[in-house]
């Protein structure tokens, strides 16, 4: 079953095309990555799938249902998640304080309670630090915190926009272990990244986007070894 459809969609800022006739899905359980060089469309969309920004044209289907035009906060009650670019903790706030902010939604303690186990399984650098201000908190601990509070509100479909983007070499083969332990989980995962060999390999599906088109589609073995996408994104 299609978890997310995105048809025909276009994206203007003014006068400006930033996404043209854009068009793929994401079935239940996949992880699928969006890559392409910078300002090839890929944030845009993100927002525009969990409501921030409104498309130009085009439809967006969350399981058949459609949210285009639909607030960013009925999307999320709906189970739809998004971790920004650049991991946005609230500074001010601990730990737990953040991790509760992405429970806000949830009026359900016993599943609110589960939630926060798992994520402390997951996450033991959190548990460690939870009475911590967040803003005290390294880039590699920000960005779990991050993913952390996403995966409070128990999300169907997961939208990580660049979190490997900053982090020393450690952090990021972590990051990308805990995506794939995510959709083991039952979580499914729309992924933009800059990383694109990590995130091929750990993808069931990718698009690869160029000036706001989506110019190859293919597997994320298919696309690993592509001619193409590796003499533009993987060196060579
Ligand atoms: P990056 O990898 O660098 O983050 P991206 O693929 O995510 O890039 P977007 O951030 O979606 O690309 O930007 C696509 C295009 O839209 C760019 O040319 C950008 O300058 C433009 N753009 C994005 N947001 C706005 C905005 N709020 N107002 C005007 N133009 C915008």
């Amino acid at each position: 079953m299609s978890m997310l459809q995105v048809e025909n969609l276009s994206i203007h800022y003014g006068m400006i095309e930033a996404v043209h006739d854009v068009s793929f899905e994401v079935a239940e359980g996949e992880v699928v990555s969006l890559i392409g060089a910078n300002g090839a469309g890929k944030t845009s969309i993100l927002r525009t799938i969990s409501g921030l920004v409104r498309p130009s044209q085009g439809r967006i289907l969350f399981q058949g249902q459609e949210i285009h035009k639909q607030p960013a906060q009925t999307i999320v009650a709906s189970g739809l998640s998004q971790v920004p670019e650049g991991r946005h903790v609230f500074p001010g706030l601990t730990v737990m304080e953040n991790l509760e902010m992405g429970a806000f939604l949830k009026k359900d303690r016993e599943e609110n309670a589960r939630n926060l186990k798992k994520i402390f399984e997951r996450f033991p650098r959190l548990e460690e630090r939870k009475g911590q201000d967040a803003a005290t908190l390294s880039g590699g601990e920000q960005q779990m915190l991050a993913m952390g509070r996403a995966l409070m509100s128990t999300p169907k479909l997961l939208l990580l926009d660049e979190p490997s983007m900053g982090l020393a070499p450690i952090f990021i083969n972590e990051i990308f272990e805990i995506i794939k332990d995510i959709q083991a989980q039952g979580t499914t995962v729309l992924l933009i990244e800059q990383n694109a060999n990590k995130a091929l390999a750990i993808s069931n599906r990718g698009y690869v986007l160029e000036n706001g088109k989506i110019v190859l589609a293919g597997t994320g073995q298919e696309l690993l070894t592509s001619e193409e996408v590796r003499k533009a994104y993987l060196g060579g």
